[in-house]
């Protein structure tokens, strides 16, 4: 029997049993590999895992079952596990648990992320007993400022957080709209150094996501730091005393720090865009933002005009689509839906059970997670330049995802020709964010259920109308209409060393940062999601934020080891690095002509996303290299 950890009940042999058959497979083996070191087992299951992950092949049950029997005779008899697993059997491990050639370059990162290595913040902690003056100020209590904290309450560091609203959770505190939820797999989309909270589904809603952060507070005793219903008005640079005036309103009144440095974590898609569309103010019913949700809202039986379909659009137009009298979608252009494999399912207990207590079983999870969600797909991304057909695809990969998309299309709505004319995107896969399938083409087969493509005109006090005359007669307005992505930083006043603010330097809707990081001018000033550190081919801007959180955190150390008050990007650094990514965009799918999406700012310069392979940017923001500064 096995004593199942954090309490004292014993697990029965075919309760294990149990669990091991409602587990994945290659993670079983790799977990099995990694507890014995038994490369040779690796060998012997390498061709029928990469036959089972290929083609769907079974494997042979005398396999199954001989792997089984391995696993229970470990986990029966608990006993020491072994140390580490070397970069080479690491890398021949995780080509093993995808069948396909994991690249060396992946090691050390993927190492680090799954918490094989030694961890980066035991090299932190040193700092605040270095620099125990230093006192550093975090705006945002999201996933990116609590990433921050977490680690800076590690280094032993001054710090507090303000946030604006009456909660942590950011992104996820605001957007309640109903359905509201991740489209990463959670077991990604997570922290890598708090994998432990137990999802119950896959891709979990909002209020476990909210839940989750909460939990990261209450375990890293982070309470008394964060300032709640604090919003930050200006962050303003004392050149003379190497110091930054931050002012907040607060529950108290006005308040100012003064402080060292500050960590910006106010994400990108924080501030609502709600289009300019002539008499929306007329409306007599309410008309607000998904990410305004009213919380006491009754939509039942009600008319109900969703402006906007994209991935909040997609969330809230099927959850509501039963309760209301009917739902009327405007849709200005279409959008790239797929399907995932458990989008909608629950973590089965079985499954749970071996997150929980199989040794290596998670990180394995999170790697098989991690491959098929993200840099896999950066290559499909790329112009073709000598491409025949660049309106509807760019490249070979790319075609091949268009044609493999468009056949979910035609089983969804083939058999209404006028529907799908409607619905199939003209423009190449990935040109806007993807969605995921959260069962829109069924509600559009629902009764009460309009998609109307006509341009919206204007609002009325009672009714949407459209370019072409027609009314439709609603009580409610929702804006799923996306948010000002390119006005980072917006409504902050951030003045740096010359006294110039941001809005000067970039315009209403131009950022552009140092790996995302850093701005010229602006010492000891630090962004976290800034500009172009968005994902669109994949991945998890959890996985992003820690790159970027290590960076800062390595930037302090270097700071404090070399008694430096102030760290200040180099102007030619900032410059040739951005060059570096307007012609790595200028490749890539979201310049295409024919694409419009939030990534892009009105002139058509790509602010949001990263163009990198997150392999790529975890290399360049590894260690910051003193070169790249002016140090003081
Ligand atoms: P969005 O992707 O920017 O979509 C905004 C929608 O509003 C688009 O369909 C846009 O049409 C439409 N729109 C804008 N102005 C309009 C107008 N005047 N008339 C008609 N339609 C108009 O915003 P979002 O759906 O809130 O998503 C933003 C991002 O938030 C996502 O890409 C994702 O990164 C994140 N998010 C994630 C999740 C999740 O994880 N599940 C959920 C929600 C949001 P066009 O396409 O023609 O511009």
């Amino acid at each position: 029997m096995l004593r199942e950890a954090g309490n004292d009940r014993l697990i029965e042999e075919a309760e294990l049993r149990r669990s091991l058959g409602e587990a994945d497979l290659p993670i079983l083996l790799m977990a099995q590999v990694q507890m014995t070191g038994d490369e040779a087992l690796l060998d012997e299951y390498a061709p029928a895992i990469a036959r089972l992950l290929h083609q769907g092949t079974p494997l042979p049950s005398s396999m199954v079952a001989h792997l089984h029997d391995l696993l229970a005779g470990i986990l029966l008899k608990p006993q020491p596990l072994p140390g580490g697993v070397s970069p080479t059997l690491m890398q021949k491990m995780m080509s093993t648990c995808v069948g396909q050639n994991v690249p060396p370059e992946y090691v050390p990162m993927m190492m680090q992320d799954l918490g094989f290595d030694e961890p980066p913040q035991l090299s932190w902690r040193a700092i605040g007993a270095r620099m125990p003056d230093f006192r550093v100020l975090v705006i945002g209590a999201g996933a990116a400022g609590l990433c921050a904290a977490i680690q800076l309450k590690r280094s032993g560091l001054h710090f507090d957080v303000v946030e604006k609203n009456s909660d942590v959770g950011g992104t996820w505190f605001e957007n309640r709209y109903p359905g509201a939820g991740v489209d990463a797999p959670n077991h990604l989309y997570s922290y890598s150094f708090e994998p432990g909270h137990s999802w119950t589904r896959f891709f979990v809603k909002q209020q476990e996501l909210q839940a989750y952060f909460r939990d990261c507070v209450r375990r890293h005793a982070l309470d008394d730091r964060i300032h709640f219903n604090t919003e930050t008005t200006s962050v303003i640079y004392n050149a003379p005393e190497r110091k930054w005036k931050v002012r907040t309103h607060g529950p108290d009144g006005n308040r100012e720090w003064i402080v060292d440095a500050v960590i910006s974590a106010v994400g990108q898609l924080n501030r609502p865009a709600i289009p300019a569309i002539e008499g929306i103010d007329s409306f007599s019913g309410p008309a607000f933002h998904t990410a305004r949700w009213p919380g006491d809202l009754d939509i039942s039986g009600k008319r109900v005009a969703l402006i906007g379909t994209g991935a909040s659009g997609m969330q809230v137009g099927p959850t509501i689509a039963p309760d209301v009298e009917r739902l009327m979608i405007f849709q200005r252009s279409p959008n790239w839906i797929r399907t995932r494999p458990r989008y909608h399912e629950t973590v089965p207990v079985g499954k749970k059970w071996a997150l929980e207590h199989i040794p290596f079983y998670r990180a394995w999870y999170r790697f098989q997670l991690f491959w098929s969600n993200s840099d896999a797909l950066h290559a499909a991304l790329q112009k073709d330049a000598a491409w025949r057909e660049p309106q509807r695809s760019i490249s070979r990969l790319n075609e091949d995802l268009r044609r493999d998309w468009t056949t979910y299309f035609e089983e969804k709505a083939g058999q209404n020709p006028e529907l799908l004319r409607k619905v199939l995107p003209d423009y190449p896969p990935f040109g806007k964010r993807p969605l995921l399938d959260n069962n829109w083409f069924e509600m559009l087969a629902r009764d009460n259920v309009d998609l109307v493509t006509d341009p919206v005109a204007k609002v009325t006090p009672h009714a949407v109308q459209t370019r072409n005359g027609s009314d439709y007669p609603a009580d409610v307005i929702v804006f799923a209409t996306g948010f000002q992505a390119s006005r980072m930083l917006f409504p902050m006043e951030v003045r740096g060393s010359s006294g110039r603010s941001l809005r000067e330097l970039w315009g209403e809707d131009n950022p552009r940062a140092y790996l995302g990081v850093l701005v010229p001018d602006y010492p000891n000033f630090f962004i976290l999601y800034g500009p172009n550190t968005n994902l669109g081919h994949g991945g998890s801007v959890i996985f992003h934020l820690e790159i970027q959180v290590r960076y800062v955190m390595n930037c302090l150390k270097l700071m404090a080891e070399g008694r430096f008050c102030s760290l200040e990007c180099r102007q030619d650094v900032h410059d040739a690095y951005n060059e570096k990514v307007d012609a790595a965009h200028e490749g890539m799918v979201w310049t295409h002509a024919g694409v419009n999406n939030w990534y892009k700012n009105v002139a058509g310069r790509v602010t949001a996303n990263s163009p990198w392979r997150i392999v790529d940017y975890w290399a360049m923001a590894r260690e910051p290299n003193p070169k790249d500064f002016l140090l003081a």
